[in-house]
């Protein structure tokens, strides 16, 4: 991807801003939308000189258009469980309404399109490792349902434009992932859990902690999806990093990171809470010829700047 004119949504978000960089740094012109809803114009900040950038506040719920474009990359959405719980509806729509939206800019420009899908697509699954071709096991009326669902219906949103418009799209499944620029307050794990051991207090573990995740650095991540744009691949492809850590492992990591050495206050865990999570990275290694480089330890040392000077502001403005 280089010398395009890039649309991308969600582009204050943790994602989207990191991938504008490396669009940026590419040779590509960037036009970044966001409604702000969770995204933060302090993500974009350090572009406000960019001339090849531009920033569109704009919910894309509402069809809109940007002008000619040559790629869309689709990342808008509330993404973290406390997020999409509390902008339930919002998801829905922009996972409905705004995918469709993007999906016709793509067509109507003949540009290539790549939608931010997630592994919470296979819900609690009962395949581990997950590879691609599992179908999930999702709960349609649960709490978590408002984001499943609505990243299973942009799936099927996007290979019906393939598959009746023609449109060159792509598909990648997100597995975890951390790094700075992630929401100190979206009360996901590592940005608790890395706040909590840098402010004094107890580190909260959801249930006994035994639950897994699988940890990719916001560098790797991007790496692969910008190889999955370039690529001929329509159907979805995991991209994550395959080393699996219980949430009590991953704790005790961020307080060997951090020197802290805190207690440890164990929590109700929520309903419908996935028992574990690790993606098979096969496809991605055969396909793209990538896999993440980051271990857990280094990405966690390259966030705790970022967390250390979030905490700084957030009690410079207490005080
Ligand atoms: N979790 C935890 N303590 C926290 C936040 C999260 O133990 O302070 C657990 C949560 O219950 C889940 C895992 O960590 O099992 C990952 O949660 P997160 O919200 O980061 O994302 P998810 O992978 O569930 O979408």
């Amino acid at each position: 991807m280089r010398s395009k004119r890039v649309l991308v949504t969600g582009a204050a978000g943790f994602l989207g801003s990191h991938l504008c960089d490396s669009l940026l740094r590419r040779g590509n012109r960037v036009i970044g939308v966001d409604n702000l809803c969770t995204g933060s114009e302090a993500n974009l900040a350090h572009l406000a000189r960019e001339s090849r950038f531009e920033f569109v506040q704009q919910n894309i719920c509402r069809p809109f258009d940007v002008g000619t474009v040559d790629f869309v990359f689709n990342f808008a959405s509330p993404a973290s469980p406390v997020d999409y719980a509390r902008l339930g509806v919002e998801t829905l729509l922009v996972g409905s309404a705004g995918t469709l939206n993007t999906l016709e800019i793509a067509r109507h420009h003949n540009a290539g399109y790549l939608h931010a899908s997630t592994s919470e697509c296979y819900g609690d699954p009962e395949v581990h490792p997950q590879t691609e071709t599992y179908w999930g096991n999702v709960n349609p009326v649960g709490p978590r349902s408002v984001y499943d669902e609505a990243k299973r219906f942009s799936e099927a949103a996007v290979m019906a434009f393939h598959r009746y418009h023609g449109v060159n799209t792509h598909l990648v499944r997100i597995f975890n992932t951390y790094g700075p620029r992630l929401q100190v307050n979206d009360g996901r794990v590592i940005s608790n859990l890395m706040t909590q051991a840098l402010s004094g207090e107890p580190l909260t573990i959801y249930g006994d902690g035994s639950q897994t995740r699988s940890f990719c650095y916001v560098s790797d991540l991007i790496e692969g999806i910008l190889a999955l744009a370039d690529s001929e691949e329509h159907l979805p492809v995991n991209i994550g990093n395959p080393e699996e850590w219980t949430i009590l492992e991953c704790a005790l990591e961020i307080l060997n990171v951090t020197g802290a050495n805190q207690n440890i206050a164990f929590k109700p865990l929520p309903q419908d809470d996935p028992t574990r999570r690790r993606p098979d990275i096969h496809k991605a290694k055969t396909l793209l010829g990538w896999q993440p480089k980051v271990k857990l330890r280094e990405g966690l040392e390259l966030s705790l700047e970022y967390f250390r000077s979030c905490l700084e502001k957030q009690l410079a403005l207490k005080a």
